[in-house]
């Protein structure tokens, strides 16, 4: 590899903070550019909804790379800074204030934005989203015992949120669309153990509803009204209704995509120049068969050293599982496999499930599609991944028998 060359990373994340990391790591001796729209140096956001949130880690605990590292590794780290455009003809990416940066290869990681609330009253102060880290010292600032804290929105970073809030002492109301937490991820069987999980921890669970209105005095939240009319008096409103991937400069860069950037298997777009890691990337997946696009911590921090390694033209392919963890009060998880809604057509639970120490697994036609583990350490993921790998159909009634080892069902 030239040593002129530039390689520029859009988006200071985990996925363009792992890929400027391995370009170094492989060898690489051009320049680097690292551009971060935030002005924290680039961290994972986990913590956000967990160790940070609880008050139990600190800050530094979630960033990828001390400052330090960055000067050592010769990373130009261009922090607070946007990408307003890409011009792929002359391969040049633009900053807000109208510097261009020449690029020979560009990586795309520019993750994702929450969705917004669309009710009266969601542009209130005292509404928060919680993407990045000032939104986690936001709240941190307000959770206490007594405060109260309506969370909209029962998904993976509503019901976290919730877990911290009730760790602080906060008063908790959950307003979710479907008729469980998680349902549409996870369907009713494991949804339901997540609605025992916080009811049992004291989260007022409001169901099946929607959100009417955000109520407001003096420019902050006073309550919310939920579209079956029930009022929840609040101090705080969390707004966690999913995110969309931000594809704004790639469709600039007039790349092909469609619910994220389509990248082959070695993440590389439609132009070959250009590259596209992390939640924005939808995968051209050599095992599962399709394409895939997820918004995880592990995609992240595997695509973007595979997105590095293709731009210095390696051969290689993105050939991991999807996969997934929460930790919420002390229900440990995590997930392996993909089992989009609709996907599957049977689950089989496997163990204690009223004592939360079981797995579950996503079948359609007799083959494991997905499956994860609640609190079971000792074995984790690793034979539901096998069994997910292996494509092969297995007997349900075995795989729900905790006395059959899981590589003979
Ligand atoms: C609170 C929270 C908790 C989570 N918990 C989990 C979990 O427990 N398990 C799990 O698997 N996943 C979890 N996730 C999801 C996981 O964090 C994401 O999948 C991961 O952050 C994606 O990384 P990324 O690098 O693709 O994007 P991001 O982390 O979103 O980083 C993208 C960066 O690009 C920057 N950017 C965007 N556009 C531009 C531009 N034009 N110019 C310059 N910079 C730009 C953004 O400012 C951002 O900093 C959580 C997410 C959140 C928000």
């Amino acid at each position: 590899m030239a040593a002129a060359q530039t390689f520029v990373i859009v988006g200071g994340g985990l996925a363009g903070a792992k890929a400027a990391e391995t370009l170094r790591a492989e060898g690489f001796d051009g320049r680097v550019v690292l551009i971060a729209g935030e002005a924290e140096l680039p961290y994972e956001r986990p913590p956000l909804s967990k160790g940070y949130l609880l008050g139990s880690d600190d800050r530094s605990k979630a960033l990828v790379h001390h400052r330090d590292w960055y000067t050592e590794q010769d990373v130009e780290l261009r922090l607070d800074t946007r990408v307003t455009a890409v011009d792929s003809s002359a391969h040049e990416v633009e900053l807000a204030g109208g510097e261009r940066i020449g690029y020979h290869k560009l990586l795309l990681a520019t993750g994702s934005v929450p969705r917004r609330l669309d009710a009266p009253g969601a542009d209130l102060a005292s509404v928060f989203y919680l993407r990045e880290l000032p939104d986690a010292d936001h709240l941190l600032d307000v959770l206490e015992p007594g405060h109260r804290v309506a969370v909209v929105g029962g998904g993976w970073i509503g019901l976290e949120v919730a877990a911290a809030a009730r760790t602080h002492g906060a008063e908790v109301a959950l307003v979710e669309l479907t008729d469980l937490p998680l349902l549409p991820v996870l369907g009713p069987e494991v949804a339901q153990v997540f609605a025992e999980l916080h009811r049992e921890h004291g989260v007022d669970l409001h169901l099946g509803t929607g959100i009417r209105e955000v109520i407001g005095a003096d420019g902050r939240v006073v309550a919310v009204v939920t579209a079956t009319g029930a009022e929840i008096m609040a101090d705080t409103v969390v707004v966690g209704i999913g995110a969309r991937p931000a594809l704004e400069l790639a469709e600039m860069a007039g790349l092909a995509v469609d619910d994220g950037v389509l990248v082959d298997a070695s993440l590389r777009t439609s132009d070959p120049d250009i590259y596209a890691a992390g939640d924005i990337a939808e995968v051209d997946h050599p095992s599962l068969g399709g394409r895939v696009r997820v918004e995880h911590w592990a995609n992240a921090l595997d695509g973007g050293p595979v997105a590095a390694r293709a731009m210095l033209g390696h051969d290689v392919s993105y050939d991991r599982l999807p996969y997934f963890f929460t930790d919420q009060y002390d229900l440990g998880m995590e997930y392996i496999g993909h089992a989009p809604p609709g996907s599957y057509d049977d689950v089989v639970l496997r163990g204690d499930v009223a004592g939360r120490a079981f797995y579950a697994f996503w079948l359609s036609a007799g083959r494991v599609l997905a499956g994860m583990h609640v609190n079971l350490w000792d074995d984790g993921v690793g034979p539901v991944e096998a069994l997910v790998r292996s494509g092969r159909t297995v007997d349900a009634s075995k795989l729900a028998d905790p006395a059959v080892p899981i590589d003979q069902v």
